[in-house]
């Protein structure tokens, strides 16, 4: 499944966020498919919609979406050179997916900051830094190798080292690849190098209890990420650290305390399943409501695919019902009488929200 490394310079929070996102966790149990490491947690996709499905069908169990993110400690100036523990802090996030990067914005002269000063700008290019000199090494080294066989006419070759140094001069500018446009082909190309700066990254702004307005680490913070596009959650993790160890009634009492409708950490796993490029569609039965994940642009009969490989192979057609639909009639039987139960085929690009059952050939 996919993950999110959690990456960050040291101490700006990012053990408290990790903590506070394994004690919002799932049981390892109910998970048998995962394996659990200490690195690893494991959260449930926080979706009012599961609650208004359950509300209306009332089924014996309801189940969430999951995703999964990764504690990736060890990022300090010089890690491509391999500096601290800078090589494996590489290869751990090159196993990942997309980067969630905690960003320090709260000042407290008790927490030491590695820099001696609370600057998120200057935090963000160090760690950008760390990771476009990593590609350039990769990049490099490929070009090496395959230069010569572009030089000798391997028309493969050619292409690949021709993409390859369209990267190399982006990065050479202190840019990300991700900030490149790339045709399909050229993405393609690209993929098996596993590049850092090329994978869907946002911020997490860790802010002070009070540092949610005129917070000006904050402004600045968003201001870089607007430039580059990058989604932005700002959360405090001393709070939602303290927030997961309450039980819900003490919980929803503390949040109307401090005017939150909900934990930042809902936030943040929502931007996350988002930045990975996933989405969700429901089946809904009496014994079971249930989310389940697919990848925005999957077809009917890849969603099909996530429940049982046999739905996928033998895959006749979708019975189809938007969720507002769905919640609008007050369930299937109505919706299906509204006429707003659609028989969709192969080709159908499933939309986010949609229930969903599935017809197939064994
Ligand atoms: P890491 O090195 O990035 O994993 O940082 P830690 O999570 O270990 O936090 C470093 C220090 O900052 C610890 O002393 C934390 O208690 C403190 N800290 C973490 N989050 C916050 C916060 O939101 N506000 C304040 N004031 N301190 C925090």
């Amino acid at each position: 499944s996919l993950k999110c490394g959690i990456v960050g310079l040291p101490n700006v929070g990012k053990s408290t966020l990790f903590n506070a996102l394994t004690r919002a966790g799932i049981e390892a149990a109910n998970y048998p498919f995962c394996t659990i490491e200490p690195n690893v947690g494991i959260v449930e996709v926080p979706d009012p919609r599961l609650a208004q499905l359950a509300e209306l069908i009332k089924p014996q169990k309801v189940q969430p979406a999951i995703v999964e993110f990764v504690d990736i400690a060890g990022l300090v100036a010089g890690a491509s050179k391999g500096e601290g523990l800078g090589n494996q802090f590489l290869a751990n996030i090159r196993e990942t997916d997309a980067i969630v990067n905690v960003v320090r914005c709260f000042d407290d002269d008790n927490v030491v900051h590695v820099a001696g000063r609370v600057d998120p700008v200057a935090d963000i290019e160090t760690i950008g830094t760390e990771l476009a000199l990593a590609d350039l090494a990769t990049v490099e080294k490929a070009i090496a190798r395959d230069g010569k066989k572009a030089k000798s006419g391997d028309k493969e070759a050619i292409r690949l080292v021709a993409v390859l140094e369209k990267v190399r001069a982006h990065l050479d500018q202190g840019l990300p690849a991700r900030s490149l446009s790339l045709d399909a082909d050229e993405v393609a190309l690209l993929k098996p190098f596993c590049l850092l700066t090329i994978k869907p990254a946002m911020y997490v702004a860790n802010v002070a209890e009070d540092g949610f307005d005129n917070n000006s680490h904050l402004d600045r913070l968003k201001a870089l990420a607007d430039k580059e596009g990058a989604p932005v959650v700002a959360l405090c993790a001393a709070i939602e650290s303290e927030i997961v160890e309450l039980d819900d009634a003490d919980k929803a009492e503390f949040l109307a305390e401090m005017g939150l409708e909900e934990p930042g950490l809902n936030r943040l796993i929502r931007a996350a399943y988002k930045l990975l490029g996933l989405q969700t569609y429901f089946t809904a039965g009496v014994k079971e409501v249930r989310a389940w994940t697919i990848h925005k642009g999957d077809t009917a009969p890849q969603a099909a695919g996530v429940i049982h490989t046999d739905f996928e192979r033998g895959f006749i057609r979708a019975q189809t019902i938007a969720f507002d639909d769905f919640i609008a009639c007050g369930g299937e039987a109505k919706a299906k009488e509204a006429g707003k139960m659609r028989a969709e085929g192969k080709e159908y690009v499933v939309q986010d929200g949609d229930v969903m059952n599935f017809l197939f050939n064994v």
